[in-house]
């Protein structure tokens, strides 16, 4: 395979956030993007024999698909290490230290493409990180290099219009990737509606989610999550659960779960999280304890490479019926409330 101007990205972690911006990004300087397959049980297992059992899954999975991405002979394999979004505002240890673990537990045949994004201990711009990754390929000018940047949020900005408008993830890239905007028609109501909080690589990655999405759409669900709100509701959502950002993928959890928990047609609150993540299982616990305020029913599901799927499905089924219950007695109390005016005219 020619890979002088390709690269490989893993379809794992910052793909479920970046990836609209690396495709226009990478597309306008000419270089070819090979994504790794989605996620299957073969991917999971050959990440998860290569780093300590404690791992969490996500970083199993990203591991796996390094090594995917090997196997179908790429050469150039982009691994950012993405330190710090905003000042003081810093991504897991593990997120950070990418690059050490793929270099240190991966062997083969291929160049990592790090480059580091970091605006608290360096301060460096966006477009610092972008030179370094251009750089790679021996492009340096630096309009070119612009020029990239507009398109990769070109691309993302399309991509975000859409997901919060309800289009759903593939739909959306599909259609940022071709340069158009789709806004769906508004969606017949459903009789109970979920928000489903978690980080993007958790929740859209149908193999390490048991594809709960669609599990609890077939259920008769509405489902709602983070990337469906604006940067301005999910600020909201932090100041209402009085929480200060620290983590870079904060807003995902804890911004996600506090605009939800305002949020009068939200019937009940799932959070999905990585067995073995230290920011998830504190954002979780913020979140429980308001959730108890707001009267919010609220499932915790943690998963792992281990999590059976029948197990799964039976914890989500118990908590949908036990939200479908409380809806109707909802209704009759409302109804009651409504005869009981009415007699009195
Ligand atoms: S935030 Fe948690 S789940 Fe995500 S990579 Fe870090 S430790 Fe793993």
């Amino acid at each position: 395979m020619e890979n002088k101007k390709t690269i490989g990205i893993p379809r794992a972690i910052s793909y479920y956030n970046y990836f609209p911006f690396w495709y226009g990004f990478l597309n306008k300087l000419g270089i070819e993007i090979i994504l790794s397959s989605p996620t299957t049980k073969k991917i999971v297992s050959d990440g998860a024999s290569l780093v300590v059992t404690e791992t969490c899954l996500p970083i199993k999975v990203y591991v796996g698909h390094v090594l995917d991405l090997i196997n179908k002979g790429v050469k150039n394999i982009f691994v950012p290490s993405i330190q710090s979004i905003a000042p003081k505002i810093y991504n897991c240890s593990k997120i950070r230290g990418l690059p050490d673990l793929i270099r240190n537990v991966v062997k083969g045949d291929f160049r990592i493409i790090e480059a580091t994004l970091d605006k608290s201990e360096k301060n460096n711009n966006l477009i610092d990180f972008l030179k370094e990754i251009a750089n790679y390929y021996d492009i340096t000018d630096i309009n070119t290099i612009k020029e990239a940047q507009n398109a990769g949020f070109i691309v993302q900005n399309n991509f975000n219009v859409m997901v919060q408008n309800g289009l759903n993830f593939e739909e959306a890239l599909k259609n940022a990737k071709q340069g158009n905007v789709i806004i769906p028609p508004k969606q017949d109501a459903k009789p109970i509606s979920i928000a489903l909080i978690g980080h993007g690589y958790n929740i859209y990655d149908k193999h390490s989610s048991m594809d709960i999405i669609k599990k609890l759409e077939k259920m008769n669900v509405r489902v709602y999550n983070s990337y469906q709100l604006t940067i301005e509701q999910l600020k909201g959502g932090m100041n209402c659960l009085n929480a200060t950002l620290y983590w870079a993928n904060q807003h995902e959890m804890t911004g996600c779960a506090g605009h939800y928990l305002q949020d009068e047609k939200i019937d009940g609150i799932i959070t999905l999280t990585a067995f073995g993540c230290g920011p998830d299982s504190l954002m979780v616990e913020d979140i429980k304890r308001k959730a108890k305020t707001y009267n919010k029913p609220l499932l915790n599901l943690t998963i792992d490479e281990h999590t059976g799927e029948a197990g799964f499905i039976t914890r989500i089924e118990a908590f949908c019926d036990m939200l479908y219950r409380n809806k109707r007695a909802q209704i009759m109390k409302q109804r009651q409330k409504e005869e009981k005016l009415l007699a009195r005219l």
